[in-house]
């Protein structure tokens, strides 16, 4: 049975670092892709995969960004768009709204100093809704809650990190998002039922694994990128088989 592996990445940044990866290193890892015929899907082809109701190509794999971290907008777009590749960006929306509100010139910044920019400076670190309605072509976008449920700016009630951040991607980009990333890959079986009645029921989980068309989208498992083309080469051949994947997952679940 196969498998759909889908990627997880939060920094691509000039030098690698804690969850970033160096723009070389980016780059050599779609290189492969391109060059060896893998196919990006779309958020929607492969929640339709999972659905049973589409069938991907053969090498197919989805490809996923954390948090909305501009560097993904200044480094890894023109990468993605110059090898014809796709992507989906979760976006936490209180932070792009804050951001949208007073960008500042950018500067390449590793993961912790990004984390204590956002929430003084939101406009260095965190991609605009202009950034975002320029990069259609390339990402798809969708909610990583309102505010990362980690008290930044304010603490909201979960249902409300659901609800507004729909209302948010509606009202800004004029979707409408049933694909929601877990915050820290946090969540249980009532978060689930909550995420659920406010319409998201497509759930990606920092958690490793295989995806498999069958009919549940509750817990999307992703890849962790390493940096290195050869670590995406071995783990694309293990996680889109499902049978090796899935014992591959089990030996080493994180
Ligand atoms: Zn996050």
């Amino acid at each position: 049975m196969r498998s759909i592996p889908v990627l997880m990445y939060h920094h691509v940044l000039p030098k690698a670092g804690f969850i970033a990866s160096a723009v070389e290193q980016f780059e050599a890892q779609m290189r492969f892709l391109a060059e060896n015929q893998w196919h990006t899907l779309t958020s929607e082809e492969f929640a339709a995969f999972k659905r049973r109701e589409f069938s991907p190509p053969k090498k197919s794999l989805l490809i996923t960004f954390d948090d909305g971290w501009r560097d993904n907008a200044v480094y890894a777009y023109p990468i993605l768009r110059h090898y014809g590749l796709k992507a989906t960006m979760f976006l936490v929306t209180e932070w792009v709204e804050k951001a949208s509100q007073a960008p500042e010139t950018y500067e390449p910044l590793q993961h912790k100093e990004c984390k204590n920019t956002v929430p003084r400076h939101p406009g260095k670190v965190i991609v605009n809704w202009d950034e975002v309605a320029s990069m259609q072509d390339v990402f798809d976008f969708h909610s990583h809650t309102h505010t990362h449920a980690d008290g930044y700016f304010e603490t909201i009630p979960w249902e409300e990190e659901f609800t507004l951040s729909k209302e948010m991607l509606k009202k800004r980009l004029d979707i409408d998002s049933r694909h929601l990333c877990w915050p820290r890959g946090r969540y249980d079986s009532s978060l689930i039922a909550l995420a659920g009645k406010a319409g998201f029921d497509i759930l990606y989980t920092t958690k490793r694994g295989i995806n498999v068309a069958n009919g549940e989208s509750e817990t999307i498992y992703r890849l962790a990128a390493k940096k290195e083309a050869q670590w995406l080469q071995k783990n694309l051949r293990i996680f889109s088989n499902a049978l090796i994947g899935k014992l591959y997952a089990s030996v080493k679940p994180e």
